[in-house]
């Protein structure tokens, strides 16, 4: 069979959680405390390989802001996984996080992996809750930073074996 396989990826949540950080993470290895924020959206790819097989992630990383809600669909139609990004030390971006889960829910491809990520598991003294609510919803679920790289590799590698991939 086909080894080698590219599967879309997006990234969702509110501005601040830390979507962009992660990709940099996983693409290039990088943090910076200061990540620009995205306009509109960003175009990455990052191939993982285990065993022989190879899938090459398309990352689009979407700008969190509401005005730019009305894309979403153009990056999350199509797409094979999205990771649902929030900020672990914010209720805010929490609640937002689940409007996207509810948006994929309803519109989004049924066949679609779907990861929460509780980003900044670094600032872990100042958490509010992620993991109840990512298995009552069937969410693939961890906690991430795209500052020390805890879970950054493990969570696109899940996402991964999730598709059948490696
Ligand atoms: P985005 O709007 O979701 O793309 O968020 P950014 O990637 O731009 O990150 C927003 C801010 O949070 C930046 O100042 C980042 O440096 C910071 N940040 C992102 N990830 C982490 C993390 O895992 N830990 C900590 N402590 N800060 C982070
Ligand atoms: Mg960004």
């Amino acid at each position: 069979g086909n080894n080698n396989i590219n599967a879309k990826l997006v990234l969702l949540g509110d501005m601040g959680a830390g979507k962009s950080s992660l990709v940099l993470r996983f693409v290039k290895g990088q943090f910076v405390e200061f990540q620009e924020s995205t306009i509109g959206a960003a175009f990455f790819s990052q191939t993982l390989a285990l065993d022989g097989a190879t899938v090459k992630f398309e990352i689009w990383d979407t700008a969190g802001q509401e005005r730019y809600h009305s894309l979403a669909p153009m990056y999350y139609r199509g797409a094979a996984a999205a990771i649902i990004v929030y900020d672990i030390t914010s209720t805010e971006s929490f609640e937002r996080a689940k409007k996207w889960v509810q948006e994929l829910q309803k519109q989004g491809n049924p066949n679609m992996v779907t990861a929460l990520a509780g980003n900044k598991a670094d600032l872990e003294d100042k958490r509010k809750e992620g993991r109840t609510y990512a298995e009552d919803n069937g969410l693939f679920f961890m906690e991430t930073s795209a500052k020390t790289a805890i879970n950054v590799n493990d969570i696109f590698y899940e996402i991964a074996k999730s598709l059948g991939f490696l």
